[in-house]
């Protein structure tokens, strides 16, 4: 699914078969998830393949690796450019691309110099699919930001989401929306949440979650529509007199929540500004806004 005999990654600095990409089992990063990495997607647009906030998701990629004291050796520039020539060498437009930077053998919990940059990229639909969410309210918090750089994206915080969305796939919903430790909506298992009320839409602030890029993007879009965006700390039971609700992330992109437990939120999906920003954050990915 991810790869194919043709398939080409890049890995330390040269492109090779995804068959023959190897790495050493005594890697840190295997064994604590000590790895940083990003989540990106480029588009077919009328001038060829575009990948967007490119400069945003290798800067991420930055600040993650220095958080995590990981040497990683390429400008943002570089790293733009091996990416659009891994997306050349493949024959890829329209494509999900996962930079992974993760420490070698090193067994013993301190940095270690040496470093391996992987990327590979893969033709991958809206990660949440296109119906309508249907969440549960997980019983897992999001990592307390005092316990690690929650605004990192490290490959150990995934396992939170992992469990957080396995229990909620377990009870029969589609996914998780998870509290932050003071019991506060704080995000999805891989994405950003908002909530709209009396056509005003509201989100958890910094702090307690992943500031996506995408987040980032619908506060922009929004602003441009004319829609107010309000940034609060809210719980379920405010989030239970809300009209609508989305997530949005880049894998995910902008998807409408049909209920969290068993509220349901009463708009029609199509009646949202939700659904308005959805639309055009598909003009603006795709280069036609
Ligand atoms: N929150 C979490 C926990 C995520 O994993 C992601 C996906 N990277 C997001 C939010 C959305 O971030 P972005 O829009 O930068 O993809």
């Amino acid at each position: 699914m991810y790869y194919n005999n043709n398939t080409l990654v890049f890995l330390d600095g040269k492109f090779i078969p995804a068959t023959e990409a190897q790495t050493s089992l005594y890697a840190q990063t295997m064994h604590y998830g000590s790895g940083v990495f990003e989540g990106i997607r480029s588009y077919a647009t009328p001038k060829g393949a575009h990948i967007f906030k490119a400069t945003e998701h290798y800067e991420r990629l930055h600040y993650s690796a220095q958080k995590m004291h990981l040497n990683l050796p390429y400008t943002t520039k570089e790293l733009i450019d091996i990416n659009y020539q891994l997306l050349e060498k493949n024959g890829l437009q329209d494509a999900y691309i996962r930079p992974l930077l993760y420490a070698g053998a090193n067994m013993s919990l301190t940095p270690t110099p040496e470093t391996h940059l992987f990327m590979a990229a893969w033709e991958w639909g809206r990660y949440l699919g296109d119906s309508l969410q249907r969440l549960y309210l997980s019983s897992f918090q999001r990592p307390n930001p005092r316990s690690t750089f929650i605004g990192a994206k490290i490959t150990g915080h995934y396992t939170n989401s992992i469990m957080a969305t396995t229990e909620a796939k377990s009870l029969g919903y589609d996914e998780a929306l998870l509290c932050d430790m003071n019991g506060n909506i704080a995000e999805g298992s891989g994405a950003n949440f908002f909530y709209e009320k009396d056509n005003t839409l509201y989100t958890p602030p910094q702090g307690n979650i992943l500031p996506g890029i995408t987040r980032a993007t619908v506060i922009e879009i929004a602003q441009q529509l004319g829609i107010n965006v309000v940034e609060k700390l809210f719980g379920f039971d405010e989030l239970k007199t809300a009209n609508s609700a989305f997530f949005c992330g880049t894998a995910a992109e902008v998807a409408g929540i049909k209920s969290v437990n068993d509220y349901i939120f009463p708009s029609n999906w199509q009646d949202t500004k939700g659904y308005l920003i959805q639309q055009a954050y598909k003009q603006l990915t795709t280069g036609t806004f």
